[in-house]
């Protein structure tokens, strides 16, 4: 008679995040989001990824990669759980990242985690811009912040209705789908932008408390955005 093989514990299942920007620069805005939505579902890992190619912004206005990438992971470097993420580190031209790919890729390297997408209210209203965007409702979960001057409840009207799920009544907080759940995170209201950070710098105003105090440093060393 053989003995059974011992079973091997299966692993916690782990909750992670996603959250893709051009940070361009990192502010205290998105680590309040991060901090809120770290908090409220227990994630695990917030990957932070800086986006070489954003569909969406032109690459002529956009800082180098390398300082983006640089003072994403200063910010993180202050809070565990929160890491930087190459995921959209540059590739050969002309490659632009889209986000279903991004959601593709994790969903592939973490098969058995639960898997969030962190999105700011502004961003998400132009999810049908998106490429494969029926697709990307469906890949994970998705966490959707409040920005001040953008209404949380015309954020319905942007799902599909054949999208919605049974049980999709008026929750102020959670929009069911068949196969995804967008949450809504009302608990953040920063009103701060990183195009205001760049705006000040060019006309020489200071940006303490704007970012954090790491990011601050690095964009006055090296002279960033003047
Ligand atoms: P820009 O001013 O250059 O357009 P931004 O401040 O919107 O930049 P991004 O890097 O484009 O920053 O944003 C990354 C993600 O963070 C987006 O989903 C965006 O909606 C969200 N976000 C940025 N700032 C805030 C904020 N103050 N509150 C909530 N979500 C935010």
């Amino acid at each position: 008679m053989t003995t059974p093989a011992p079973q091997r514990a299966a692993a916690p299942r782990r909750s992670i995040a996603l959250f893709g920007g051009t940070f361009d620069p990192i502010h205290s805005g998105h680590i309040a989001v991060a901090q809120a939505a770290q908090r409220r579902f227990h994630l695990d890992a917030i990957h932070f990824i800086p986006s070489s190619r954003p569909p969406h912004k032109s690459q002529q206005e956009l800082t180098l990669f390398i300082h983006r990438y640089a003072m994403t992971a200063l910010a993180c470097a202050e809070h565990p759980g929160f890491l930087p993420s190459l995921a959209e580190a540059p590739a050969a031209p002309p490659h632009v990242f889209y986000s279903i790919e991004t959601v593709r890729k994790f969903r592939r390297e973490h098969p058995d985690d639960h898997l969030y997408f962190i999105i700011g209210a502004d961003q998400f209203l132009e999810f049908p811009t998106w490429k494969s965007y029926e697709q990307l409702l469906d890949s994970c979960d998705f966490i959707v912040a409040s920005r001040p001057g953008f209404r949380l409840d015309a954020l319905r009207l942007i799902v599909p209705p054949e999208k919605l799920g049974r049980s999709s009544g008026h929750d102020q907080h959670k929009i069911v789908l068949r196969k995804s759940v967008v949450h809504l995170l009302t608990t953040v209201a920063s009103h701060v932008s990183s195009t205001e950070v760049r705006e000040r710098l060019q006309r020489n105003q200071g940006i303490h408390g704007l970012v954090p105090p790491r990011v601050e440093e690095y964009i006055l060393g090296q002279a960033l955005y003047r």
